[in-house]
């Protein structure tokens, strides 16, 4: 085992980051291209658990603002994240990673349930364990299901792999003066409401003091920077 700065990671992925350049949907190409990435990963010993989100699909707040009730379109949601789990479980098995979906909502023909010691065992194992359906209650977000499932599965890290460097005073896409922060507290984050993760999320790693790093997750050699402790990315603490 090369040494590690994380032996254990909740991987935040949004769902986005599973939609390419087409803004929607899955497109298997960039599934693949990052999953060689977690495979690195699990060879070196981390042991991986993911928090997918499904905002490439459908999200409650968008649906709820054209008129549709809140939870129901929130467990849409939920359920959309369940399909990119099952997207990104297939990607990681094809390349020989084995891996189980553990969903909040049951649904026992596509995946297990989410039981807090059964995920624990999968790490163990060595199996890649993707938490699907958030947190399984409408009004909260993969974000704050990330950071969850990360104490509940005393994970070292959250990490949050996304399509830029890290995290900037502003929008590098609209403002080309942007300036990337190496390191911040959670205070600065949740002060200049800075868009690392959302504020529940950033609150429940800061009360437990769980670190964050945010890195670009399409850079090739990335993840394995972070999982051994290289600069790469901005580290929220
Ligand atoms: N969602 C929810 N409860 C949760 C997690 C997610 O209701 O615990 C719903 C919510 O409607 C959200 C959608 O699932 O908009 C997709 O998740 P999210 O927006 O966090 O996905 P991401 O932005 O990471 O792609």
């Amino acid at each position: 085992m090369e040494n590690l700065r994380f032996k254990r990671v909740l991987f935040k992925l949004s769902g986005e980051a599973l939609a390419g350049n087409k803004g929607f949907g899955i497109d298997p190409e960039t599934v693949s291209a990052f999953c060689g990435q977690i495979v690195e990963a699990a060879e070196m010993g981390v042991q991986l658990a993911m928090v997918i989100g499904g905002g490439n699909i459908f999200r409650g707040m968008s649906a709820s603002a054209s008129g549709m009730d809140r939870a129901s379109a929130d467990y849409m949601g939920m359920l959309a994240t369940v399909m990119n789990a099952v997207a990104v479980q297939d990607a990681l098995e094809k390349l020989g990673l084995c891996t189980r979906v553990l969903s909040a909502i049951t649904m026992r023909e596509v995946c297990e349930p989410y039981i807090r010691r059964r995920a624990i065992h999968h790490l163990e194992k060595g199996r890649v364990v993707i938490c699907a359906a958030g947190t399984g209650n409408p009004y909260f977000t993969t974000d704050t299901a990330a950071a969850l499932r990360a104490m509940e599965l005393k994970t070292q890290a959250i990490i949050k792999g996304t399509k830029v460097d890290g995290v900037y005073d502003k929008d590098p896409k609209t403002n080309p003066d942007a300036v990337m922060f190496d390191r911040l507290t959670y205070m600065d984050v949740l002060e200049k409401q800075l868009k690392v993760m959302d504020s529940t999320a950033v609150t429940l790693a800061m009360d437990n003091s769980m670190p964050i790093v945010v890195f670009n997750m399409f850079v090739p050699g990335n993840l394995k920077k972070v999982v051994t402790g290289q600069k790469a990315g901005t580290i929220v603490e």
